[in-house]
């Protein structure tokens, strides 16, 4: 998924599938999809400096969280153990590792990859991408 950032207001909005533009809270900056089948999007503001469009891993977004266990069996006393938090935590850096593996296309996944940016996160610069360009 796409989703613009802008730095006066700080407000995060995600794009619609539908191509209909969205914009910030405070009107300054609008990005849309042109294909979101693709995830190709446009971005625009008056002043470039304040607009950012994030590219974030819908996998590791909406399927990441229910991979992480909560609690094992414990085969001696047949019990549900609760996991420390310290495996919690491992496990959710596991999540984090496992959404920058990506193939080699097409190019505009491979940005989150561990030998490019290495998060699932990736912000990005309209015309440095092929998916994403100043409207
Ligand atoms: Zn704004």
């Amino acid at each position: 998924m796409k989703a613009l950032h802008c730095r006066v207001c700080n407000s995060l909005h995600s794009l619609k599938d539908s191509g209909e533009p969205t914009t910030c809270d405070c009107g300054r900056v609008t990005a849309w999809y042109t294909n979101a089948d693709n995830g190709l999007a446009c971005i625009t503001a008056e002043d470039h400096d304040v607009a950012h469009l994030l590219s974030i891993n819908n996998a590791w977004i909406n399927d990441g969280p229910d991979l992480i266990p909560t609690a094992y069996l414990d085969m001696t006393t047949q019990k549900q153990i609760p996991y420390t938090q310290e495996q919690l935590d491992s496990f959710w850096r596991e999540l984090h590792a496992q959404g920058t593996i990506m193939p080699r296309a097409p190019e505009h996944i491979r940005v989150w990859d561990q030998s490019r940016r290495g998060c699932p996160v990736a912000i990005l610069t309209p015309g440095q991408s092929v998916d994403a360009q100043w409207g």
